[in-house]
């Protein structure tokens, strides 16, 4: 039976980005014969145009029925000032929170020919490939009560919750030490239970989680630590397990040692592997409809979708090669660029990867 996909492109650059991604993955479908069908929806701003929300329930409802999802990017300055509840990016978040899409896999992997795009000292970053995953329907973007309100004295004040259930720092944790047991069995778990009752629960629940998997050696890490560690010395992390929000900031910060957002996949996964699947940079309104934007992440997330929600790991393995042979070739967008290549745009980044992966 055919496997549906749902590519839902978003705003910005991410119409720009996912038409690359999408020929990459129409192409792959043939070469391996994947027997997928392809259908494309609207969300985020595009959405809010549409339908008046940036999410509408037809659209809720052709995801849960799809087999994997693969999203451009949402948000943009045209919708900044419309009410909170209904910005681009509610949208994003209530299809993650619907579909169950609890596990977000972030992984940083520098391309050896991407040294120099890094911020970081060659040595540094030179090998470096981490896996971040992050919890991503629960904590502090999702808890309630939020809001604002005026105290007594007539100040304004805003609030938010960060809650974490036993259940749901179980089950994070799980793919944190499952993920960690297929690489170098080395999980770091990354809390700030100095301060928080939500981390002290956390990091109970983790090191109960732990005795599941005794061959995977556990650490913790509070994040401010963890995030002078990442620059100081990124390589000491393999898988590193956290919260929403903190995973939401260390992932970016993970990204600029590879050199650039524009390089970084990443799977939001539910309890069976099935997921959604997104570059981790969002829809850079200051350069969508220039051509320039880079579409190596959503090309890789086209990748990680043929690999976890399809179990299609030769068609996933050869995208990668071709990612790794344009490269090689020294084609990069600005945003990878620097001297003695050659700077493309969009459209032409995504040409060389299909012409790379028909050639395989
Ligand atoms: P951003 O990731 O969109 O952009 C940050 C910087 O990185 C910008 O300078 C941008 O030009 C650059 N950049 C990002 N992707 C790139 C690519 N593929 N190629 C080259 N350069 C790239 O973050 P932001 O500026 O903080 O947010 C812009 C909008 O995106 C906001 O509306 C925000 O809410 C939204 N956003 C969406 C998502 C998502 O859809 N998952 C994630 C983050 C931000």
């Amino acid at each position: 039976m055919s496997k549906q996909i749902l590519i839902l492109p978003g705003d910005g650059i991410g119409p720009e980005i996912t038409a690359e991604a999408v020929k990459v993955l129409e192409l792959a479908n043939d070469k391996f014969q994947l027997g997928l069908t392809l259908s494309h929806d609207v969300i985020g701003g595009a959405a809010i145009d549409k339908h008046g929300v940036p999410l509408a329930d037809e659209t809720l409802e052709r995801a849960r029925a799809a087999d994997a999802v693969l999203l451009g990017a949402v948000g943009g300055p045209k919708w900044d000032k419309i009410e909170r509840d209904i910005r681009p990016e509610r949208g994003l978040l209530k299809i993650r929170a619907q579909l169950g899409l609890f596990g977000n896999l972030r992984p940083a992997i520098l391309y050896p020919q991407l040294a120099e795009a890094s911020s970081l000292k060659p040595e540094v970053v030179s090998g470096l490939d981490i896996l971040i995953v992050r919890e991503l329907t629960g904590g502090i973007y999702f808890g309630t009560p939020r809001g604002n309100r005026v105290l007594d004295n007539g100040e304004r004040q805003a609030y938010d919750t960060l809650p974490y259930s036993e259940s749901e720092v179980r089950r994070i944790a799980k793919v944190g030490f499952e993920s960690a047991r297929v690489r170098s069995k080395k999980l770091c778990s990354v809390d700030k239970a100095n301060v928080l009752a939500s981390s002290q629960l956390w990091r109970e629940v983790v090191e109960e989680v732990a005795k599941d998997y005794p061959d995977v050696e556990l650490s913790h890490m509070y994040v401010d630590n963890a995030a002078m560690q990442l620059v100081r010395a990124p390589k000491q992390f393999d898988v590193i397990v956290t919260d929403n929000m903190f995973g939401d900031i260390l992932s970016d910060q993970a990204s600029m040692l590879t050199g650039s957002i524009g390089m970084l996949p990443s799977a939001s996964l539910d309890a069976h592997n099935k997921g959604m699947y997104e570059p981790c940079h969002g829809s850079a309104p200051d350069i969508a409809g220039q051509g320039i934007a880079n579409p190596l992440a959503t090309i890789l997330s086209v990748s990680m979708l043929l690999r976890y929600s399809l179990d299609q790991a030769a068609a996933a393995d050869a995208i990668e090669k071709a990612v790794s042979l344009v490269l090689d070739q020294g084609l990069r967008t600005g945003d990878i660029w620097s001297e003695g290549h050659v700077r493309v745009g969009t459209q032409q980044m995504g040409d060389a990867v299909v012409a790379a992966l028909r050639n395989l």
